[in-house]
């Protein structure tokens, strides 16, 4: 089975805050909020139907299922969770702390990740408002640096 790249997780995320867990995301839509082309987004949108993340519904869009839910939840657990590490532990701001826990996040082995994931370090919220021990809820990406920093620049300011 093709490997899930970091890139497409990265879509997975920005159709999760798009509302893709519920309801079917058009390729313009998507592409207008990443800044990239409309064939672009919908050949990306047909290769994560194709590894199995959701089902692509002809002239609406791509609706994520329950596998792509849980991939989204579980990146963006962890990523708060290196970063709330950082933070506590390290003494970093949150947005150096977001910008260190994104590149590490992708290097890091899961042993680490076992070692940091703490009840101590779940405990402390990060700084954008996303808490570790509730359920995700797309509000929760609204403020988030990290989903900011995937979206298209222009849009900055706009709101959805
Ligand atoms: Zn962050």
């Amino acid at each position: 089975m093709a490997l899930l790249t970091n890139r497409d997780r990265e879509y997975l995320r920005i159709l999760y805050l798009l509302k893709g867990k519920n309801q079917p995301v058009g390729p313009v839509k998507l592409s207008k909020k990443l800044g990239v082309s409309k064939v672009c987004a919908f050949q990306k949108m047909h290769r994560l139907q194709a590894l199995g993340y959701g089902t692509y519904l002809l002239r609406n869009g791509l609706k994520l299922n329950s596998k792509a839910i849980s991939i989204v939840e579980q990146d963006v657990k962890r990523h708060h969770i290196i970063e709330a590490f950082l933070q506590k532990k390290l003494g970093l701001t949150h947005q150096q702390a977001c910008i260190e826990a994104e590149q590490l996040d992708q290097s890091m082995s899961q042993r680490l990740f076992n070692k940091i994931n703490t009840k101590e370090t779940i405990s402390s919220q990060s700084c954008c408002g996303y808490n570790l021990t509730h359920k995700l809820k797309v509000s929760d990406l609204k403020n988030c640096p990290w989903i900011q920093r995937s979206l298209c620049k222009t849009k900055d300011g706009e709101k959805a």
